[in-house]
């Protein structure tokens, strides 16, 4: 089998790695951030924008393209990227975090989950077999298998249990999986227990898949819940295949979790919290909305080189967000996104030259990350608000409210 992935430094201080995902779109240098086109767009960019803003590969969804416009009729135009315009590379989830999220469970079995639509209630059953061949329809160059992602929980045997049937699912998508032109990663899940997600590790490999994701963690539990079991996680898993977080994107977490050897990583908060007027800065988080900025004749960010910042000032983006103009959202997710690019740039180029430690030193201690209890209660309120009535399909993650 072709190779997939290369490394090409490792961080010999830190787990920090920089290498290249291959696939039949395009070489993917890593670390990597995906933007989130759960509807098979970026909201409020073109492809062109998605492409200057630095983006190398993008995430989109099977749940959602399912229900809406249909497998079908993307099939019909094409397939995925010529359908959204798109001719990067192109990962699709296969939909489970969404199915367990959005839709209203009816069963789930080692057949597969019976759901109700969150658009429209129509009843859907869906296989492991079946997410496999609807993620090969669209043609996506990395498709991911059907996973049971419980909500967090502290109950050992729910997180077994769902581990367990992930695992027996992952089997059947290894034997489903047609063709070499789409890899297809395997799903670590386990929640917080170490022995569990080294049970996953261990099923997972033997069965062989091209890179793995560390999913089921950012949904609830504390940020240093969450680092620790990436660290475990990324422990048992081999050093020569692509590591995945999924869900996790603010700035400071790509640059903690960069520092323990993960590769690659989607998030819809960059897009979600630009749409709601908090924009990265080198110092932090902002808050556009605020009236320091009504008068302000400085690019929301001096160190950035994207569109938005090289052509309007704070004053203006403050303007357009007070007047609820269409444009505040396209320039503040340019904006927003360009920040992960340049972050996810700077973080390689600082492996590679070997000073990742030292960059990460000085990253964090310029920027000033939200306060753990309001990220905490902000996420509870939006991860309740979103089942059932949520449309955006967007991953696990922080609502990206501004405190
Ligand atoms: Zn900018």
């Amino acid at each position: 089998m072709r190779r997939t992935f290369e490394i090409e430094k490792t961080c010999p201080r830190t787990g920090a790695r920089a290498g290249f995902i291959t696939t039949a779109h395009g070489v993917v240098p890593t670390p990597a951030f995906m933007p989130v086109g759960s509807q098979a767009s970026v909201k409020a960019l073109t492809p062109d924008d998605v492409r200057d803003v630095g983006t190398e590969i993008l995430l989109s969804n099977a749940y959602h393209l399912y229900l809406r416009p249909g497998v079908d009729v993307v099939e019909q135009m094409g397939g995925l990227h010529r359908f959204m315009g798109w001719d990067g590379p192109i990962l699709t989830d296969s939909g489970g975090y969404q199915i367990f999220s959005l839709a209203s469970l009816r069963r789930v079995d080692d057949e597969g989950v019976v759901f109700r639509s969150h658009i429209d209630g129509s009843e859907h059953f869906l296989t492991p077999e079946g997410a496999v061949q609807l993620q090969q329809r669209l043609g996506a160059d990395i498709i991911m298998v059907l996973d049971e992602c419980p909500p967090y929980t502290k109950e050992k045997m729910s997180v077994r249990r769902a581990m367990e049937r992930t695992l027996r699912w992952a089997e059947k998508c290894v034997k489903a999986h047609r063709g070499r032109d789409q890899q297809l990663f395997g799903i670590v899940q386990g929640g917080v227990f170490s022995d569990l997600r080294r049970d996953s590790v261990a099923f997972l490999t033997a069965l062989g898949f091209p890179g793995y994701a560390i999913g089921g963690l950012s949904l609830g539990e504390t940020k240093s819940e969450t680092l620790a079991m990436v660290e475990e996680t990324v422990a048992f898993l081999p050093t020569d295949k692509p590591r995945y977080l999924m869900g996790v994107g603010s700035p400071e977490d790509l640059v903690e979790n960069v520092d323990r050897g993960v590769d690659l990583f989607d998030s819809a908060l960059p897009t979600r919290t630009a749409r709601n007027g908090a924009l990265f800065a080198a110092s932090g988080r902002i808050n556009i909305h605020n009236a320091g900025y009504k008068g302000l004749d400085q690019p929301i960010d001096a160190g950035c080189d994207c569109y938005t910042c090289q052509r309007f000032s704070a004053a203006y983006l403050n303007h357009l967000f007070k007047s609820k103009e269409l444009l505040a959202y396209r320039l503040a997710t340019i904006h927003n996104l360009r920040f992960v690019m340049r972050l996810m740039e700077r973080m390689r180029q600082a492996i590679v030259q070997g000073g990742f430690g030292e960059f990460r030193r000085e990253f964090l201690e310029n920027y000033r990350t939200t306060d753990e209890g309001v990220r905490l209660a902000q996420k509870q309120r939006w991860l309740e608000r979103s089942v059932g009535v949520h449309d955006e399909g967007d991953g696990p993650e922080d609502p990206g409210v501004v405190a």
